[in-house]
């Protein structure tokens, strides 16, 4: 299975909803686990990497400046 690489900042898109309604989470923390915040109601969460990486649909790696 192909490790995706993360970093602090990053922009996920996960492949199932907050209960929010959001998608989208920004990268806080990496480790052996990874600290996200959701974009939308701005709650963050601890997922263990494997588990996270599972969920993830995509990374939005576009930085917008
Ligand atoms: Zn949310």
């Amino acid at each position: 299975m192909p490790i995706i690489p993360l970093r602090p900042n990053d922009r996920i898109r996960m492949k199932k909803e907050h209960p929010c309604g959001g998608r989208i989470f920004t990268v806080i923390r990496v480790g052996s686990e990874v600290r996200v915040l959701c974009e939308t109601c701005k709650r963050d969460m601890t997922l263990d990497r494997i588990k996270l990486e599972k969920s993830i649909q995509q990374v939005l790696s576009d930085k917008l400046d």
